[in-house]
């Protein structure tokens, strides 16, 4: 059992945790001894090493995926597939979200209380309009027109999916299928699949370090007010609940009703990669042990997992889509800004473009955040607040980004394949 990796996983974590609690001491944080910069050391290095192959993994999984396919019509039905899936598994999250939000609202037996640091000038006078949304498009268009050298060394998610996207379809088209580049790209994904599987091996160890210096930093908080830390916890409460009820509900519904495939079943199948989602909060940087599990223990085909997982890492977020609707209605009670529907539904349309465009790497939402904040006229500072509680909540978000896009290989094989593979329960 030892030789488990999610065996090993979770005893590293948990004694990571428990190691912090007994030897760790708050002082460190100023003054690091030596132990604990080693701690840093191994978590740094551990990050880089799976930082390092995301652009070049993403990259060459999804042109080998589509030259897999090797035609076009296959590809627009395994793509629109994808696509549909992705959209309507994030507008559920968000809707789950709004729709709990309207009758669950515990913050407000508390007043507004931030609503006197609201300045006219900041805020109201932002127009939900149009203008905003089609900057927002530009600037998504930009990062999807790149240069594809500077996206793979600027890590611009985007930027490599659009650009393998738009070489492997020309690949498909203008080669023949007995073109030595198709065997040359398989054979550098095969490559890269290699040391990923190394770094992989590596996981307990970094995580042990990821979590020593997680439950470190936690309890170190800073001052505010009784009734406002009171609204965050309810709001953490809730926006976790949340989070879980989609992962653990709704997207295990959806791969039962789809495919068949027991919950139970499932979510055991999906441990290894929703542990490592939970302690790096980062989807891509989960992408590798997502691969191997889709396609050892969930046994999807390799074509459907190369191209539904790296494009799900960047594109498909639902944790993160309801975090942010959820989030945005909270700081408009805080700040005291009354919602109108048409508000409500820019919140909605807002979640949903700033999830698509999150990297999926810690904390990356903050920056999607500013969208939404933007649109209904929150003031830009409240993401301070949000980052006061951003980091726990991260986990569990990004554990179930994670989930969708793995159950998302199910689903999608399930509507792709003329005869579906057979699931084991
Ligand atoms: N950390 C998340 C992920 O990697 C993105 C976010 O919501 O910040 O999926």
């Amino acid at each position: 059992m030892l030789k488990n990796l999610t065996v090993q996983i979770l005893i590293a974590g948990l004694s990571a945790v428990i190691a912090a609690k007994l030897i760790g001491d708050s002082s460190w944080l100023e003054e690091p001894t030596t132990f604990y910069e080693l701690i840093l050391m191994l978590k740094v290095a551990f990050l880089a090493a799976l930082k390092m192959l995301i652009a070049p993994m993403i990259f060459f999984s999804l042109i080998s995926a589509i030259a897999n396919i090797g035609s076009v019509l296959k590809l627009r039905r395994l793509g629109s597939v994808t696509i549909a899936y992705y959209l309507m598994t994030t507008l559920i999250a968000i809707v789950l979200g709004l729709i709990a939000v309207f009758f669950i609202h515990p913050w407000e037996s508390y007043p507004p209380t931030l609503e006197q640091s609201l300045t006219f000038s900041e805020s109201r006078m932002i127009d939900p309009g149009s203008d905003s949304l089609i900057a927002i498009l530009q600037q998504l268009l930009l990062m999807a027109f790149a240069n594809p050298f500077h996206s793979l060394v600027n890590l611009n998610i985007v930027g490599i999916v659009t650009s393998a996207f738009l070489l492997g379809i020309a690949m498909v088209v203008s080669l023949g299928a007995d073109s030595p580049l198709f065997g040359l790209v398989r054979d550098v994904n095969t490559i890269i699949l290699k040391v990923l599987g190394w770094i992989i091996r590596c996981l307990p160890i970094g995580i042990f370090a990821i979590l020593f210096d997680f439950a470190l930093k936690l309890g170190v908080s800073d001052t505010f007010s009784a009734d406002f830390l009171t609204q965050l916890l309810q709001f953490s409460i809730l926006v976790t609940l949340l989070t879980l009820t989609h992962g653990f509900v709704v997207l295990p519904l959806i791969a039962w009703l789809s495919t068949g495939r027991s919950p139970v079943n499932l979510i055991q199948s999906l441990a290894q990669p929703l542990l490592v989602a939970f302690s790096t909060s980062s989807s891509a940087a989960t992408l590798p042990v997502s691969m191997k599990t889709a396609e050892e223990t969930l046994e999807v085909d390799r074509s459907v997992s190369s191209f539904v997982l790296p494009l799900g890492a960047t594109m498909n977020m639902d944790g993160t889509a309801l975090f942010e609707a959820v989030a945005a209605i909270f700081l408009a009670y805080l700040y005291g800004i009354e919602l109108s529907t048409l508000m409500i539904f820019t919140v909605f349309l807002m979640a949903m473009i700033s999830s698509i465009g999150a990297p999926g790497m810690p904390t990356a939402s903050m920056s999607g955040m500013q969208i939404v904040l933007l649109a209904v006229g929150i003031p830009l500072e409240a993401i301070a607040i949000l980052l006061v509680i951003e980091r726990p909540l991260d986990t569990f978000r990004t554990m179930v980004n994670v989930q969708g896009d793995l159950i998302g290989t199910l689903v999608v094989q399930r509507f792709t394949q003329d005869r579906a593979t057979p699931t084991s329960n």
